[in-house]
């Protein structure tokens, strides 16, 4: 294990006061979290049950949970908290809910049921164009400005506001009405109990004897608002950060929030690291004068003693094609050549889209990968289905789960009946769930139509008996069949194939549940909490990723790659338009992709490899590209340029597919 130096060692031994430590990429910030839990454990006499370690990704905070196991035994960090701040949020919730006002088993929408149900209000009360996407982005703002619909209706300036403000107030009171909560909320309701409640605020920050909180940077206005909550008074606590790493500007995030802390907190004490045990210094001195090129609020010097280290090298390619072509032959050449496990090598990119191609060709020369995000498990038809069927399980006044599985399988109830289901509803006040159960059903709706209805909320109803009754794991896999999801499945499906690997996701499904429910440490979770675990994605990232297993090559954006560092790291679509993302050009917002490329470079330990395309089709057109400023922005005494004069595509490859050849003979001979 290495030695902390002496300023980490400060920083870690501090425990008097409110401490921030501002550094840049690789110097140990994250180190310093997970040695100071140990230390507050084993050296301090506090539980681990009353310290708490906040960070921004779900990956994010598993590394932190593993290098903290190997710093502590596991019964020392028994219920230690290490989780996101939406699982702090849901933490939270979950506990105080009665005091919220929600039931147990409310549901957590995802984006698509926020989509669907803005769009539903949007367009039934307002005939306007307005688009349901700046309406969500509206909303969010708000939330994460701490701003309620009544708030947001005082403030209206535009008319695309008045729309919003309008659409935000229906839509947060359906939200409660289907006892349900967004994203936001999970950081926004905490806040606001705290705020209104002291003695449930005290009660958490008797809890919360320590707060530590990695990649504060990136915190926004709601989430510094909890932090604050929750140290009030006592102020124990450390945040590190650095503001050359604040991607989420459009999240509410600012560098400023540093500036913030030290005026709220006058007694904060500020540590800086200063040398980077990650990279290269020829990687290092890229980052840093690219870095350069933004203002500054605080001025940081990084240095590193890991060697001079090989030149970046920058690949300018013929078009896209051969540029993933190129990626993938190279990998998979130095992969044979020296050995080089396929998990040191990392791709990173700027937006999800570009993973497609990459992957085509990652595919055909069998080179084993891992896509972190891109799309996500959960938005898998077959996913949301059986999800929607939990969610009415444990919350019926979910209206959106009940409109989502009602015909699937096919149950012949129209969209009438369901209208006039859903009038009912609303003159009685109840879920559609609950209306299905209503003798006074019948004044609406003919018999045949209401005997449909019942027979689904029997089922539903016999499902949730067992569920309590007997093994609830047992009880979903029947309900999938009951419901011969699979003959459903089947039928709107293209192939067999395809079929069998839907109905392969729906198992894995149950599974994931199941081991959610048997990995609970504390014991006593129930279907519901596991259920509402789940959507928080934590269990199935890590589930894939075990069953993935630790071998392949990396896929993911510079912003999932934040925190993470990988001996080979290549960054592809250096261009204008692509990285600075031409949103971003037009809106004069290029500080904010410049973080975001030395959030990239910084990630690499020994190798960098930067590589860009001449020509890239796009709208079925094919365009000329130019390299990234951010390129011209390096010390170019450290490039390496290549690929000036390219072959054409199709010699290149069939030439690389030929060396390919040569090397995969030599190897089955020996
Ligand atoms: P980022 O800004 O990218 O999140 P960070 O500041 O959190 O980086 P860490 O991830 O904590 O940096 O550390 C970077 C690397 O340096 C890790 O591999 C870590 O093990 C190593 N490291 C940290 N401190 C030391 C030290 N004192 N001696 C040797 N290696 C160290
Ligand atoms: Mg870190």
């Amino acid at each position: 294990m290495s030695r902390l130096n002496p300023r980490q060692q400060e920083a870690v031994h501090y425990i008097s006061g409110p401490l921030l430590v501002l550094a840049g990429a690789g110097s140990g910030k994250t180190s310093v979290i997970t040695r100071k839990i140990a230390y507050l454990i084993q050296h301090c006499g506090i539980r681990a049950q009353n310290i708490v370690a906040v960070t921004f990704t779900n990956k994010a905070a598993r590394e932190m949970r593993e290098r903290v196991a190997t710093l502590v035994k596991g019964v020392e960090a028994k219920g230690l908290t290490v989780s996101t701040f939406h699982n702090l949020g849901l933490t939270i919730i979950r506990k105080e809910h009665a005091r919220l006002g929600y039931k147990a088993g409310f549901s957590i929408f995802d984006e698509g049921d926020v989509k669907a149900l803005v769009s539903d209000i949007l367009h039934k009360e307002y005939a306007g164009d307005d688009s349901v996407e700046a309406i969500i982005q509206q909303i969010g703002q708000w939330k994460n400005d701490l701003i309620l619909p009544e708030e947001a209706l005082q403030q209206i300036r535009t008319p695309q506001e008045r729309t919003a403000a309008a659409v935000y107030l229906q839509y947060q009171r359906t939200l409660k009405a289907y006892n349900a909560v967004d994203f936001d909320d999970l950081i926004l309701q905490p806040v606001k109990l705290f705020q209104t409640h002291p003695d449930v605020l005290e009660k958490w920050q008797q809890r919360v004897r320590y707060l530590l909180v990695d990649e504060y940077q990136d915190t926004n206005a709601s989430q510094y608002l909890l932090v604050k909550l929750l140290v009030q008074g006592r102020a124990h606590f450390t945040v590190v950060g650095d503001d050359d790493q604040s991607i989420y500007a459009w999240r509410g995030a600012r560098p400023e929030n540093l500036i913030q802390l030290q005026q709220d907190f006058p007694s904060l004490k500020v540590v800086k690291l200063e040398q980077n045990y990650r990279s290269t210094s020829r990687i290092l001195q890229c980052a840093n004068q690219l870095i350069a090129n933004n203002p500054h609020v605080f001025e940081k010097q990084l240095w590193s003693d890991m060697g001079h280290g090989d030149p970046i090298r920058v690949i300018r390619c013929r078009n896209e094609e051969a540029e993933c072509e190129r990626i993938a032959l190279e990998i998979l050449t130095q992969h044979l050549r020296t050995g080089r496990p396929y998990n040191e090598v990392a791709i990173l990119y700027r937006g999800n889209h570009q993973a497609k191609l990459l992957e085509l060709k990652l595919q055909h020369h069998q080179i084993p990968y891992r896509l972190s995000g891109g799309t996500s498990f959960f938005a898998r038809q077959e996913v949301k289905d059986l999800m929607s069927y939990f969610r009415l399980l444990v919350n019926p006044d979910d209206d959106n789960a009940f409109l989502r599985i009602i015909n699937v399988p096919r149950r012949e109830i129209g969209s009438s009946t369901l209208e006039k289901l859903s009038q009912y509803a609303q003159t009685r006040q109840i879920s559609l769930y609950a209306a299905c159960g209503e003798l006074g059903l019948s004044t609406h709706l003919d018999s045949r139509f209401i005997e449909r209805l019942q027979r689904f909320r029997h089922l539903m109803e016999r499902v949730r008996y067992q569920c309590a009754q007997d093994d609830p794991i047992e009880a979903l896999r029947d309900m999938v069949l009951d419901i011969d999801y699979e003959n459903w499945v089947t039928q709107n499906s293209s192939s067999e194939k395809a079929a069998a690997f839907r109905m392969s996701n729906v198992w894995f499904l149950i599974e994931a549940l199941k081991n959610t429910l048997e990995k609970d440490e504390e014991g006593g979770m129930t279907i519901e909490q596991a259920i509402a675990k789940l959507v928080l994605r934590d269990m199935l990232e890590r589930q894939q990723e075990e069953q993935d297993g630790a071998e392949g090559v990396q896929l993911m954006t510079l912003h999932a790659s934040k925190g993470l560092e990988f001996p080979s790291v290549y960054i592809m679509g250096m261009e204008e338009e692509i990285l600075p993302h031409r949103s971003s050009i037009e809106t004069d917002c290029v500080e904010e992709e410049r973080r975001l490329a030395y959030v990239g470079i910084t990630r690499a330990r020994h190798q960098l490899t930067l590589t860009f395309a001449a020509k890239r089709k796009q709208y079925g057109e094919v365009f000329d590209c130019s390299h990234s400023r951010f390129i011209d922005e390096l010390p170019q005494e450290h490039l390496q340029w290549e690929g000036q004069e390219e072959a054409p595509a199709e010699v290149k490859s069939a030439r690389g597919n030929e060396a390919l050849a040569g090397i995969r003979a030599l190897l089955n001979r020996s």
